[in-house]
């Protein structure tokens, strides 16, 4: 991994933001991106929201992409380019939590904090027999003492490295490599057989189903799109017009729903209905469907831009949204 043994803070901190809810395969394409066209704090803090917005494009979990602006921001014009050097001052930077104001902490600055992601956890829950929730608050609490009890405190960058590499390669969420496992005489969960069973984790995730019906309004070359602004999924990218249903509806019904009609007065009839197009986050799962529309008045949408389709390339929009502009070959 490129930012592998990386001592720059800016580097270390763009990894570990991209690395927040990617898996590595994805976010290292992400980071050479970043790096190639923003090397420094600067050069970031400088480039316009929607440019690096652009280049955020597909990798979901948008407020990391706003945060990630704000703080180059921050730290260029009101710190003076100085990346913060301790962990309290690290950890103040906006979307930085203790994971990653340790991970800054240790690999930039070898200050003495024990990361604690999900290999870590793992490891110390299987080789000490940990039967606490993972997910919990006492949980959390417990892996953190514990983590930050067992750090080497002369080589934390070393020792950080090591116990999540070995999470990652060794002791691995399934199928762990227990028989060539060096540990394996000391474990608590080899000895004991227990090794599936940990880590206990409270929680299952229940996901909520959302339906979005994209009216995709054209008249002549252009189509209405807008921004969304509000605390939602996908802040700050560009959509059609939205009507959303808490479950699946049909067209016919659609079109005659009082939102449509307050909208498109005319009622026109769809051009084309997309077959569904999926997409499956953390915590929900959206389902959905692209309408087609031409209208031929001069009217504007209000709250929504007429924006060239020829030119939509240069727009960051969701992944299911870009995916139903590659099949219609717009973009
Ligand atoms: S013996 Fe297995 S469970 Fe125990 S630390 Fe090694 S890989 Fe993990």
């Amino acid at each position: 991994m490129p930012w592998k043994g990386e001592k720059d803070p800016y580097k270390i901190w763009l990894s570990e933001i991209i690395l927040q809810q990617t898996r590595v395969e994805q976010g290292w394409e992400y980071y050479e991106r970043f790096i190639k066209k923003y090397p420094n704090i600067q050069k970031l803090a400088k480039a316009k929201q929607d440019d690096v917005f652009k280049l955020w494009e597909g990798l979901g979990y948008y407020s990391r992409c706003k945060n990630l602006h704000h703080t180059a921001q921050h730290i260029s014009f009101e710190l003076n380019g100085y990346f913060p050097t301790t962990y309290d001052t690290i950890l103040n930077l906006k979307g930085v939590g203790p994971y990653t104001a340790s991970a800054i902490a240790s690999f930039a600055f070898n200050l003495p904090y024990a990361v604690v992601d999900g290999n870590v956890t793992r490891v110390l829950a299987r080789f000490f027999g940990i039967n606490k929730a993972v997910d919990t608050t006492e949980g959390k609490k417990h892996f953190s003492q514990l983590a930050q009890h067992l750090l080497h405190k002369t080589k934390p960058a070393l020792y950080n490295q090591a116990i999540m590499d070995f999470g990652a390669t060794v002791c691995k969420p399934q199928l762990p490599l227990c028989a060539i496992c060096p540990f394996q005489s000391h474990c608590f969960a080899f000895k004991k057989n227990n090794v599936t069973n940990l880590p206990v984790k409270e929680k299952s995730i229940i996901k909520k189903n959302r339906w979005f019906y994209f009216l995709v309004i054209t008249t002549g070359k252009h189509v209405f799109i807008k921004k969304r602004e509000n605390k939602d999924i996908w802040q700050h990218l560009y959509e059609f017009v939205l009507l959303e249903r808490s479950h699946k509806t049909n067209t016919v019904s659609l079109l005659t729903d009082p939102d449509f009609k307050t909208l498109l007065h005319a009622q026109p009839k769809p051009l084309a209905v997309s077959t569904e197009y999926k997409q499956l986050l953390t915590h929900q799962t959206i389902h959905a469907y692209f309408l087609k529309f031409q209208i031929n008045n001069k009217k504007d949408l209000q709250g929504f831009e007429k924006f060239s389709i020829d030119k939509l390339k240069t727009i960051a929009f969701p992944k299911l949204i870009n995916n139903y502009l590659k099949d219609i070959g717009w973009k």
